[in-house]
């Protein structure tokens, strides 16, 4: 059942999501991890095999045709939700994380091929570029550009976040002046914080990205789960999502990026499907977005991300986000009263700063996985550890947070028990 409303978003759509039939005292507050599947994204992946099975591309009988028609016109699916141009092009990914790995090992291996749209790029990666991310990143936007910039002697510089999660400004704009006559090849961060939940003015960083002529990526991962998106309007270069945050399957991802980088990037995993012509000696590939999707895709997984995000479309990102919000504050009030200290921003910081529903914090004297193990108890499932942000945790003196994330399906009454497991918690440990 599906409405617009935000009235009590969670009551309307619970019934939706099977998980809650087979775990029915569970509250779930791991969002942030991985979203629970409504039953039409289930449905979907087991109709393509029950009702297709062939694999695409290649057939050419009428399962194999049906299917590959599904699978193409879901890219058309994915760039209406996130309002991509076609400018963009759709590669289908396992991942973000695959995304990023994509972006950073195959601009490694590009020469002067992107001379054209990006001035930085007149020579391929040299010793003492630089790469511009953030200290709010997850892990999956840090390791794949220390791999190469160990290779390439490479510099990273991180624009470092105030006391509250945000990035500090102040800080960017002396980073800024110092990387004045420095060649910055890539701008890239998150849209929004898997920690803090906070969604990043992203202008800023564009601008620069411009001005040094270097490639702008997002990674939207926390991003398309929560908020309407306006790839346009964002104008990444490369902006990069997994299905599984947003009611979609596990192992399907997205890179959306603009067919001038595209076209210029060599291919990054060989094999099947990806080119046009073998021989002895050489091999021509395909064209994109076909070149960056090497071997058998996740067929099924298309199918039931294509249902994911017809769904969200029905119910109305801006109704989710908006709902996130009423349970954002109702359990940053909630935490306050039992003197929980909560990380990113305060109560009154929200009149200024966007923030999707997670809420990161720590229970004075009591480790984070004592907390997380306890609430299980309780049946209340939250995470507990560095969410892959270690950088994060570093700016804030700790190695671990918990973390509650909240999505459509949540509700007020989710917020209680996890204050009432809290308290328990506290009496246990008597804090
Ligand atoms: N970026 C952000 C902000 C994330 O929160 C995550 C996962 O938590 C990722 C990237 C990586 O996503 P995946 O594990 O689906 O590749």
């Amino acid at each position: 059942m599906i409405t617009t409303e935000i009235d009590n978003l969670a009551k309307k759509v619970k019934s939706d999501f099977p998980f809650f039939t087979n775990n029915p005292d569970t509250i779930y507050l791991d969002s942030g991890a991985t979203s629970l599947k409504p039953q039409i994204v289930i449905d979907a992946i087991v109709k393509y095999y029950e009702v297709y099975s062939a694999n695409i591309h290649r057939g050419v009988y009428k399962a194999s045709m049906d299917a590959t028609e599904i699978y193409e016109s879901t890219r058309s699916v994915i760039k209406n939700f996130v309002g991509a141009d076609d400018d963009y092009e759709v590669i289908y990914l396992r991942n973000t994380t695959e995304a990023m790995n994509l972006l950073a090992f195959t601009l490694n291996k590009t020469k002067n091929q992107l001379a054209k749209n990006y001035q930085a790029w007149q020579n391929g990666f040299e010793k003492g570029d630089v790469i511009l991310i953030t200290e709010s990143e997850h892990h999956s936007n840090i390791v794949p550009w220390q791999m190469i910039a160990d290779e390439k002697g490479l510099e990273i510089v991180f624009v470092p976040i105030l006391q509250n999660g945000e990035l500090s400004q102040n800080a960017f704009a002396e980073i800024k002046e110092k990387l004045k006559n420095r060649c910055v090849k890539v701008v890239s961060l998150s849209q929004v914080s898997n920690v803090t939940g906070i969604i990043h003015n992203l202008e800023p960083f564009r601008t620069f990205a411009r001005e040094k002529g270097a490639v702008f990526i997002v990674d939207g991962a926390q991003a398309v789960c929560h908020h309407k998106i306006n790839l346009n309007e964002i104008d990444a270069d490369a902006f990069a999502f997994s299905g599984h945050k947003m009611l979609g399957p596990t192992g399907t991802g997205v890179l959306l990026a603009k067919k001038g980088l595209l076209d210029n990037l060599p291919p990054f995993l060989g094999g099947g499907d990806m080119i046009l012509d073998v021989t002895k000696t050489a091999t021509t590939y395909n064209k994109i977005p076909h070149k960056f999707e090497a071997g058998t895709p996740d067929i099924a997984g298309v199918f039931g991300l294509r249902a994911a995000i017809e769904y969200l479309d029905r119910i109305g990102m801006d109704n989710i986000l908006n709902w996130e919000k009423e349970l954002l504050k109702y359990g940053m009030k909630k935490l306050d009263e039992i003197g929980v200290h909560v990380f990113g921003p305060s109560l009154s910081d929200l009149d200024r700063v966007e923030k999707a529903g997670v809420l990161s914090f720590n229970i004075p004297g009591i480790h984070p996985h004592d907390v997380g193990t306890i609430l299980d108890e309780h049946n209340v499932c939250i995470r507990a550890g560095h969410h892959c942000c270690q950088l994060l945790m570093q700016a804030w003196n700790t190695s671990a947070t918990n973390r509650a994330s909240f999505y459509l399906y949540n509700d007020f009454s989710d917020i209680d028990k996890l204050v009432d497991s809290i308290g328990y918690v506290k009496k246990i440990f008597k804090k």
